[in-house]
């Protein structure tokens, strides 16, 4: 019997779902998908967005033409909640989505509670169309004045975003900015020493600096304010503070893992609502709880898709395994990269090459469905 599915958020685990839509449609199934633009920006690349070496077309995958050219319903909104007991997702638009099956791929955010008074120079990393708006006005600062831009963060996404917000003001603007990061204690922490030297003498050779002097307690207009009472003077601040989980299922009192993320099991489905599904970000495994990557997004798309499959047929579900250690690469934003897996380390020309051939393959494979 035809049933309904619905995918809330196009994001990276959804993808081998969304380039086989036609086949969901073939066997007599509805599906429709909902989001809040019609394209879906790949997070990988948005440093180099940033930079300007990627345009903001060629990283972004083509949703809502991909779901209408298969036959889907592509609906344009963002959901608030969830009654699953009803099987309904509450949009923000007050509209009202019923399912079947419905799987949520709706990522995570960057928690911004140290925000005192949210003005338009202070950006966050996610969603990452927001970078598109903090290239424009970085550029506009530097054409007319010497300016402090500070980072708030002291992983990856920092690291990437300092290495590119040079590139781009190397390549454009009048001015040269000061670009400080503020780490934290330990600038990457959770890498080892020979990472975390290998991107600190790629920064700090640029003169970018890395301020491991403590947490940031608040953050207002043009200042930062560090918890042991140093001020800091900005012009533009960045967020990368590392993230949370989308908070609708604690707001729609699903059963969440600790990290407010929507605790599924081995099949990637809810345990206390079988026709609930999710994957990438915003899921908490239950089995064993999955660092925030793209990595394990990626993963879960064929098992993703065959539950979907499975469940609105009737058939038998395939657990997902997460794999072993994932390969990481940096983009530095100098035409270098730190490429990092393991025991396994190599920076330079070669890493970046590589990161860049990974992540247009990955882009052509599902940019745009014919
Ligand atoms: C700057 C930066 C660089 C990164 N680089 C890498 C990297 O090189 N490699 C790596 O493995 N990981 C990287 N990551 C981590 C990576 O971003 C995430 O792990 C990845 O984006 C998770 O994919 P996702 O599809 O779960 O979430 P997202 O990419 O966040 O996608 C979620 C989608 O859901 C939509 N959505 C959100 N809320 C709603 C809602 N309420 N209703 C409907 N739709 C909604 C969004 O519009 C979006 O399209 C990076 C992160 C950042 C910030």
């Amino acid at each position: 019997m035809a049933k309904h599915l619905v995918l809330v958020g196009g994001g990276h685990a959804h993808m081998v779902t969304l380039a086989n839509l036609r086949k969901f449609i073939e066997r007599g199934h509805k599906v429709t998908v909902l989001g809040p633009s019609p394209y879906h920006y790949y997070s990988g690349m948005g440093p180099g967005m940033l930079s300007g070496l990627y345009t903001p077309e060629e990283i972004r995958f083509a949703t809502r033409h991909v779901v209408e050219r298969q036959g889907g319903d592509f609906t344009l909104g963002r959901a608030a909640r969830v009654d699953a007991d009803d099987r309904a997702i509450r949009l923000e638009s007050g509209e009202t989505l019923t399912y079947d099956v419905a799987s949520f791929n709706t990522g995570s955010y960057v928690p911004h509670a140290i925000v005192k008074d949210l003005t338009e120079d202070i950006f966050a990393v996610k969603p990452i169309e927001r970078l598109m708006e903090a290239q424009k006005r970085i550029l506009e600062l530097v054409s007319l004045k010497k300016t402090t831009v500070g980072i708030i963060g002291g992983g990856p996404a920092a690291a990437e975003v300092a290495g590119n917000l040079w590139r781009l003001t190397r390549d454009h603007g009048r001015y040269r900015p000061r670009i400080q990061i503020f780490s934290g204690e330990k600038f990457m922490a959770r890498f080892p020493g020979r990472v975390r030297k290998k991107a600190i003498h790629s920064l700090t050779s640029r003169q970018i600096e890395i301020l491991e002097q403590g947490f940031v307690k608040k953050v207002s207009s043009r200042e930062i304010v560090m918890q042991s009472g140093r001020r800091y003077d900005v012009d533009l601040i960045i967020l990368a503070l590392g993230i949370k989980p989308s908070p609708i299922f604690e707001e729609s009192g699903l059963p969440t893992g600790p990290d407010g993320g929507l605790l599924v099991n081995r099949y990637l489905q809810s345990p206390h609502y079988p026709e609930i599904f999710g994957g990438g970000d915003c899921i908490y495994f239950q089995d064993k709880p999955l660092d925030k990557v793209g990595v394990y997004a990626v993963r879960e798309n064929p098992t993703l898709y065959g539950n979907l499959m499975g469940s609105l047929e009737g058939k038998d579900l395939q657990p997902f395994d997460p794999g072993g250690d994932y390969l990481l690469i940096f983009n530095m934003g100098d035409g270098t990269g730190i490429l990092y897996r393991k025991w396994l380390t190599l920076d330079g020309r070669l890493a970046f090459i590589i990161k860049d051939y990974i992540d247009r393959r990955f882009m052509g494979k599902f940019q745009a469905i014919k």
